[in-house]
């Protein structure tokens, strides 16, 4: 007998004459997932990914594939031989495992028969087994509506059980979609964004602002300990850190105070559009939503998004910070977000700032900055870092 993981994964599914492409992608993320771990064989089967346990840690393996984008179910089953005694032997062994560990006290059996050869029908095999488990361990019930614990028999080539269904994160493996620039600042809602959009098999790649030295070394730490987090779900990247201080410093002197929040998102649209089709990359996301702060008013969001002709990915748009946060607590990167460091954006915060930009006057404050100059230094002066998984 082989203890198997079983990896099921729903979207694909539709992929129709592409869906291989999608499941070798799918592959390749789980064995790199756990590629520190040790080697155990992973392949690709009838629809499904299984990953062989032998002596590895079951626990660790399904943390790291739990993490990888395009996995609906993960189930721990025993492998064997197809024989009808062996499967009611092994049922009953994992229906034994149930009552002890998890003290269970009704059940029901699901089949599927995949193998047509074999003599009975999916229902057959259930309510064979079903009795037999009856027979066998004392104080149970059957349950079929609101069963305790549900036994799953299949029988393929091989025959399967298992009895636990682990849910996986949905959505799309990572580049199967095409790549995307986040803009990654130090708060809670961008790394939620990216995440969101990795989850849709986008590759990602981060730029940072940054206001150095008024923005301290702990701050870029920060952005950097949050891009390592969200490594775990959409792999290496590589993370772009811009100096915006000569932008704020200019536009600080040259501009009305209100529209300073405002102008320097515009400078960090365009700069990062531009970051963006160096990188091959052809859309930006930000983690903006209706209403947060001044410089997210609808009309805001306007005068920000007029900046540049890329598309804009704003996963958080209608969301609640609530939610957001729920999010962010599910995928690690709250406690880090929440870290006290100020951010680019504080350091010229204007007293008043306008929530209700109009774009003809933010133009005509752009016509006093030399924008070419200050975006081709500011780009000039980028640093660029990658970002590895496991460098927690
Ligand atoms: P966050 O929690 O992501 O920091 P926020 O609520 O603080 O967002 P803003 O500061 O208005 O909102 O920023 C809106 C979006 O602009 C951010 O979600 C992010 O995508 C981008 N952004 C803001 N500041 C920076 C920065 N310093 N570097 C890179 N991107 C930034
Ligand atoms: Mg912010």
């Amino acid at each position: 007998m082989k203890k198997v993981i079983i990896i099921r994964y729903g979207e694909i599914m539709l992929k129709g004459a592409n869906k291989r492409f999608f499941e070798d992608k799918l592959v390749k993320h789980i064995r790199h997932a756990i590629s520190d771990l040790g080697k155990p064989k992973v392949y690709k089967q009838h629809s499904r990914i299984y990953v062989d346990l032998e002596n590895y840690d079951e626990t660790q393996l399904i943390e790291r594939i739990q993490k990888v984008f395009g996995i609906t179910l993960i189930s721990t089953a025993k492998k064997f031989e197809v024989d009808m005694d062996r499967i009611r032997e092994e049922a009953l062994k994992e229906l034994q495992d149930r009552v002890n560990f998890d003290g269970v006290k009704t059940f029901k059996v699901i089949s599927k028969r995949v193998d047509k050869n074999f003599p009975m029908q999916s229902l057959e095999i259930s309510r064979d087994i079903g009795g037999y488990l009856l027979q066998n361990q004392e104080g149970i019930q059957v349950d079929v509506h609101n069963p305790d614990t549900v036994i799953y028999v299949e029988v393929r080539e091989e025959a399967y059980v298992f009895s636990n269904k682990i849910m996986g994160l949905g959505g799309l493996p990572i580049g199967t979609n095409g790549k995307a620039l986040l803009l990654l600042s130090g708060g809670i809602d961008s790394p939620v964004a990216g995440w969101m959009v990795g989850k849709r098999g986008v590759d990602i790649e981060a730029i940072h602002f940054h206001s150095y030295p008024f923005t301290s070394e702990r701050a870029k730490e920060k952005v950097l300990d949050l891009a390592k987090i969200l490594s775990i779900y959409v792999g290496e990247f590589k993370l772009y850190s811009i100096n915006l201080l000569p932008i704020q410093k200019e536009i600080n002197e040259k501009c009305p105070e209100e529209e300073a929040t405002i102008l320097s998102r515009r400078f960090m649209m365009m700069i990062a559009e531009r970051v963006a089709n160096k990188v091959n990359a052809t859309g930006l996301i930000t983690g903006e939503s209706i209403g947060q702060v001044a410089s997210q008013t609808i009309e805001s969001l306007h005068v920000t998004n007029s900046a540049v002709a890329m598309p804009v990915f704003r996963p958080l748009i209608a969301m609640d910070k609530v939610d957001i946060i729920e999010i962010a607590r599910k995928i690690d990167t709250f406690e880090t977000s929440i870290l006290p460091f100020e951010d680019c954006c504080t350091v010229f915060l204007p007293k008043r700032p306008a929530t209700k930009p109009r774009l003809e006057k933010i133009l005509r404050s752009e016509g006093k900055l030399d924008m070419e100059a200050l975006i081709e230094d500011a780009i000039a002066n980028m640093e660029v870092e990658k970002i590895r998984l496991g460098d927690i």
